[in-house]
């Protein structure tokens, strides 16, 4: 259930409600909107009482059953756009971002070039993965420990805003002081566990659509997060499980415009994962701008073609300016949709 307050309710309305839900046995959170107060009720509605008392109080305007199993997600939560900080970059409400770095740390000096070349070409926030979730236990795992003392001399050399993937529970404390953003790969898209512990840190959150989750298990993965208190998640598209093989996986754009309808989180678009071949890039990049989209992670490397992982789909950070320059038009149309919804 959300309750929502009169435009000139106190803080003592507020705590009045809180504490009613409360003793009802749910768990009051209190949203502070620019107009009005929300008073979201977690809680599950068939074991608990009804909420529907408090429409007698004075001070409460309406409570509404949120019938989808997604609530703080929800636009009809939190209506205008959610605006996510990456220490200081800001992603959503307009603001467009391009993510970029390598699938994974590979050396030093591999790592030093393409942070190197990518805040040449304005990149603000790299993707920094000494942990890699590999479907063969045979392939490239990442560098781990090694990878993580790199991540550590570069952003120390740079001063650069890093995002990085959580590939298990005890991954979260290693990444926790270096990381700015932390990344939930599309493996471990519906593993709560995961999604409570990183929630619990606080920083902002990159939560990648599971190989073939429904839009409706993506969102519900994002509430996890926000109902445990990180409300700064980003939400990103990266293709689907499907029939053909033509593209590695299914770039779902239909799926960023419903998101975009159903929540005020910003969705960035992966189109790497998605094409699994460089000269496709480009084109879903385009067209996931020209979608809504509010940003993209991209995989670039200095030397793709040798990569250790995702050698077919990298792109090559000593070219990324001439990626950017081309693409500088649709970004400039998704800045104005974005600040414009009518034109979306
Ligand atoms: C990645 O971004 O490094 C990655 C493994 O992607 P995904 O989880 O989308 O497969
Ligand atoms: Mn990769």
């Amino acid at each position: 259930m959300i309750i929502v307050m009169k435009r000139n309710s106190s803080d003592v309305d507020i705590a009045t409600v809180s504490d009613m839900v409360t003793s009802l046995r749910y768990q009051p959170r209190v949203i502070h909107g620019t107009e009005q107060t929300i008073v979201a009720c977690i809680g599950d509605e068939l074991s608990h009482q009804s909420l529907d008392i408090l429409r007698n109080l004075p001070a409460v305007e309406s409570v509404m059953p949120v019938q989808k199993k997604f609530k703080m997600v929800s636009r009809e939560y939190h209506p205008a756009n959610t605006v996510v900080d990456v220490r200081g970059v800001k992603i959503g409400g307009g603001n467009i971002e391009v993510i970029a770095g390598p699938c994974a740390i590979e050396s030093y000096d591999q790592f030093r070039t393409a942070v190197r070349d990518l805040i040449d070409c304005g990149i603000r926030i790299i993707r920094a993965m000494p942990f890699k979730p590999r479907t063969s236990p045979y392939d490239f795992q990442g560098l781990k420990h090694d990878g993580l003392q790199i991540m550590h001399d570069i952003k120390k050399e740079f001063d650069i805003a890093l995002v990085s993937e959580v590939t298990g529970p005890d991954k979260v404390e290693q990444l926790q002081d270096i990381a700015d953003m932390f990344q939930v790969g599309a493996r471990n898209a519906q593993n709560y566990d995961l999604l409570e512990q990183i929630a619990k840190i606080g920083k902002p959150v990159l939560l990648k659509r599971g190989l073939a989750s429904t839009v409706e298990e993506w969102l519900t993965a994002a509430e996890y997060l926000i109902v445990n208190n990180c409300p700064q998640v980003v939400l990103c598209e990266r293709g689907l499980r499907s029939f053909d093989p033509s593209t590695r996986n299914l770039l779902d754009l239909g799926a960023v415009a419903v998101a975009k309808q159903l929540s005020h989180l910003p969705i960035i678009v992966d189109p790497s994962h998605a094409a699994g071949a460089r000269r496709l890039v480009p084109a879903l990049a385009r067209a996931s701008l020209a979608v809504g989209a509010d940003g993209l992670i991209v995989e670039a490397h200095p030397d793709p073609v040798n990569a250790f992982s995702d050698a077919p789909q990298q792109l090559e950070t000593g070219t990324f300016q001439t990626f950017l320059d081309d693409l500088a038009p649709w970004i400039d149309l998704a800045r104005k949709a974005a600040l414009h919804p009518d034109l979306a």
